[in-house]
């Protein structure tokens, strides 16, 4: 969670909206990182799920990402949500920043966990 919340900040430091994503083995184990880059990079594509999701699939070499947790400090959009069932993510976990985003001054945040069950067979 707080590496979540570390990669939301780096985004904001970037000048982008905070958000930050990770997808996870059972195990602990990071397989795949994301910020949200969409400023830094002039892509409307890369939100932190999607920079994650293709992060896991390089490292593994595979594009089916069962059996693994995404984690990410903001609720997944459309784009992102079709994402994260295409790359077939089990669980996702919402880690809600209850301090608002737009102050970009992520030092005393507060934040609350949701897992939700996805693409269950
Ligand atoms: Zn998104």
């Amino acid at each position: 969670m707080q590496q979540a919340i570390s990669l939301a900040k780096e985004a904001a430091v970037k000048g982008d909206v905070p958000v930050g994503a990770l997808v996870v083995h059972d195990s602990g184990n990071v397989v795949g990182r994301g910020a949200n880059l969409r400023e830094q990079d002039n892509d409307p594509t890369a939100h932190a799920e999607i920079v994650a999701i293709r992060n896991a699939a390089k490292k593994l070499g595979n594009y089916r990402l069962d059996d693994l947790t995404m984690v990410v400090t903001l609720e997944p959009c459309g784009m992102c949500a079709g994402a994260i069932a295409q790359s077939r993510i089990k669980r996702l976990v919402l880690v809600h920043l209850m301090k608002s985003t737009a102050q970009l001054d992520l030092s005393g945040i507060y934040f609350g966990i949701q897992e939700l069950s996805i693409n269950q067979r």
